[in-house]
């Protein structure tokens, strides 16, 4: 077997465990392989080993993916648009990829719906939560969420399929678990209202078992698939 090929093999193995774990069934739980910054054919050998869901972080990067395995006849990828997005690359996300995690404002959101193609599905869009309220980082705070949410439904180009986040690290459980959990409740209290609600966007390498425990519906795993990254051959696209 290819590293590539192992590496997701040992993930899954490792997405079961935790599902086993906590008494969640492992078919609730994607494995989104985030493939920023790696080549065409590192993707190729992980769609070779069964993976379909890939997550991009610069628009242009993903955008010339996403291109090159279309015209590869790849038809049954999944792409999903998960670094911080910018109003001028809206246009960009909305008609290349299938998803957008990072949502966190009606400007963008707006954006995406008018330009979604009439011809594709809604983009399917999370609301990106800033749970370990950073003042860096992206995504809204938890007591802006319902007003937010309230405005996204009503777009659509857009569906709203649930939340994401991307915690602090934090390398003990009990607190990797606390800070899933509280997302956990916001997208179980966000799916209550609504119907298309079904994706908790929320583990990484390093947290995902705490992610898994709490609730979560989709971990994003780039290292551990794919290797360590160089970002030298890749500057702000
Ligand atoms: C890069 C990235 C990941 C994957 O991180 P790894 O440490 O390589 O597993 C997950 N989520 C987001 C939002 C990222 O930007």
């Amino acid at each position: 077997m290819n590293d590539i090929a192992h590496n997701l093999a040992q993930v899954r193995d490792k997405i079961l465990s935790a599902a086993a774990r906590c008494g969640r069934d492992s078919e609730e739980v994607t494995l989104l392989a985030v493939s920023k910054t790696k080549p065409a054919s590192a993707i190729e050998e992980a769609i070779a080993a069964g993976q379909r869901a890939f997550g991009e972080n610069y628009v242009q990067e993903g955008v010339d993916k996403i291109r090159y395995f279309q015209e590869a006849g790849h038809r049954d990828l999944q792409w999903h648009f998960i670094g911080p997005l910018q109003s001028n690359k809206s246009r960009l996300v909305a008609e290349h990829f299938d998803w957008c995690h990072t949502v966190d404002r009606l400007k963008i959101a707006t954006r995406l719906s008018e330009q979604r193609p009439a011809d594709k599905p809604p983009l399917n869009v999370l609301i990106q939560i800033n749970i370990s309220d950073e003042q860096s980082k992206s995504g809204i705070p938890l007591a802006s969420l319902d007003a937010l949410a309230a405005e996204i439904v009503e777009l659509p180009g857009i569906q709203l399929r649930g939340l994401m986040a991307i915690p602090a690290p934090e390398t003990e459980y009990e607190r990797q678990f606390a800070v899933a959990r509280q997302m956990a409740v916001a997208f179980a209290e966000l799916k209550t209202r609504y119907p298309t609600v079904d994706t908790l966007s929320l583990g990484m390498s390093d947290d995902m078992d705490a992610a898994i425990a709490a609730g979560s519906t989709m971990v994003r795993i780039g290292t551990a698939i794919f290797g360590a990254r160089d970002y030298t051959k890749n500057k702000g696209n």
